[in-house]
């Protein structure tokens, strides 16, 4: 028999939120096993000590989770969700018959914080994974992904015109202050704050004295009106370009593959750019020794290889073969001679030292051109009229040992390895927690959303149910070291 259901409510009037939400819900675990207490002091600065109460910083960072956890892509969206959602409601401490914060409130509080206090919160989480042994901090992996831009690549202007209105913008919107001191415009203002030196370094503009600028970057001469810092980025399927930026993340090679580090650039940062700083905020932060990185081979360039062995990293990144893009004899058809530092080419001919580039870092070795406009094997050889070069980097020695490096077990079991360590969590990101398109624009507020992504990701590791504590790892006693010592000073 058909039902047709009534739509009658009673009034309850001994309904406890404590009762409604169920015992073995999500939430409660997350309440009870991460401890947010400690973002109070992160933002303790931020806060005056008088005036109207505020959002309380736990609640804030709890309705981030919240957001993170069921891919939510709005504050608007999660402050509709959240009146109606019991489970919510009893996770941030809102009784049924309390207003929650309202959404613009959210926005205005994290634009206050700013980069620095999500940096902060994720490295907070990183040290939680530590201090639990979820860290073995002896192997780093190494990827970046695309992440379009909330942009359209329809609204291009050319950059000088973008700098010259934004120039005008602050020239009239500039303020003095009763006290002498002058009100920056607002990316001035990013600016002032300390802590978030990495991601202002990777802004997009052309970084000097990495590689020649052989090429003019489509970001270099146009800018996207809506999202200034978003560059065009190519797509794979031959589609029109679009808007976007690289997220790039450090993975450690323990079980649990913790992100030790997350920053957003814009997508004309290529993924190796970032490699070496990382590293090395990686082992000043964490004090981490790791004995190996591992890359593909967008990350095997001289300057990655030669920076990684100089601190005494192993580098585990195949290189691309430049010499097979066309038909002349590869470099290793010519046979160094240590003592005498020349080359031989395959005729027997000796090439000597001919100059040395300081701007690309390389010795240059040439054949004389008598021999080679008179050989035979010319055709196969080059097709210079003054004699064929040979190029051999300032750190061959270096870079020699690093492909040795790829004959052995070692590498070929991380690179294994490695197709399996991060894209997983790119992919986890993408699936469920909204990585494929950032919501939010311009530069500091996508590393913002890339960090916070970045922690809830670590977050879910952090609450895995295990079987048995993990064994302490090389990181986890140097890390409380550092707590211990931080909270003596405090
Ligand atoms: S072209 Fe010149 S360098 Fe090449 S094989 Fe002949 S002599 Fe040697």
């Amino acid at each position: 028999m058909m039902d047709i259901k009534e739509r009658k409510f009673k009034v309850h009037p001994q309904v406890c939120l404590e009762q409604l939400v169920p015992e073995d819900h999500f939430y409660r675990k997350v309440e009870d096993e991460l401890d947010l207490s400690f973002v109070r002091d992160l933002v303790k600065d931020y806060y005056s000590s008088f005036g109207r109460p505020s959002v309380d910083p736990v609640v804030f960072f709890k309705l981030q989770l919240i957001m993170f956890f069921e891919g939510i892509r709005s504050e608007r969206q999660l402050m509709g969700q959240v009146p109606v959602n019991m489970a919510f409601r009893w996770y941030i401490g809102y009784d049924l018959d309390e207003n929650v914060p309202n959404h613009s409130s959210l926005t205005k509080i994290r634009d206050r914080y700013g980069v620095e206090v999500f940096q902060r919160f994720f490295e907070h989480i990183v040290e939680l994974c530590i201090q639990a042994g979820l860290v073995w901090g002896k192997e780093l992996y190494f990827d970046g992904t695309k992440v379009h831009a909330n942009a359209n690549i329809n609204s291009m202007i050319p950059r000088f015109y973008h700098n010259a209105q934004q120039h005008l913008e602050e020239l009239f919107n500039t303020q003095q202050n009763p006290d002498g001191t002058v009100d920056l415009g607002t990316d001035q203002e990013e600016v002032r704050y300390g802590g978030r030196k990495l991601f202002q370094k990777y802004d997009g503009t052309r970084i000097t004295g990495r590689r020649r600028n052989v090429y003019r970057r489509k970001a270099d001469y146009w800018v996207n009106k809506t999202d200034p810092d978003a560059s065009p980025m190519s797509r794979f399927t031959g589609d029109r370009a679009k808007l976007g930026y690289h997220t790039h993340y450090v993975i450690d090679g323990g079980k649990e593959r913790i992100i030790l580090a997350a920053l957003v650039t814009p997508a004309s940062i290529m993924d190796n750019t970032p490699m070496l700083d990382l590293v090395r905020w990686i082992r000043f932060r964490w004090r981490l020794h790791p004995d190996i990185a591992v890359g593909d081979a967008k990350y095997g360039t001289v300057y990655n290889i030669v920076g990684l062995e100089q601190d005494g990293i192993r580098a585990y990144t195949p290189t691309s073969d430049f010499s097979q893009k066309n038909d002349f004899y590869p470099a290793h058809h010519f046979q160094y001679d240590t003592e005498r530092d020349l080359f031989i080419c395959p005729q027997g001919h000796f090439m000597p030292l001919y100059k040395r580039s300081y701007s690309e870092q390389r010795f240059l070795y040439r054949a004389d051109k008598k021999f080679c406009n008179t050989c035979p094997m010319k055709p196969k050889c080059t097709k210079s009229k003054s004699g064929r070069y040979i190029a051999q980097s300032f750190f061959q020695g270096i870079l020699d040992r690093a492909s040795a490096y790829r004959e052995t077990e070692a590498y070929k079991k991380a690179m294994r390895k490695r197709q399996v360590w991060v894209e997983p969590l790119f992919g986890e990101g993408k699936q469920w927690h909204g990585m494929r398109k950032f919501r939010l624009r311009r530069l500091a507020k996508t590393n913002i959303e890339g960090l916070m992504r970045a922690a809830g990701q670590n977050i879910k590791r952090l609450l895995k149910p295990r079987k048995s504590p993990h064994k302490p790892t090389p990181a986890s006693p140097m890390v409380l070291a550092i707590s211990i010592w931080n909270s003596f000073f405090a």
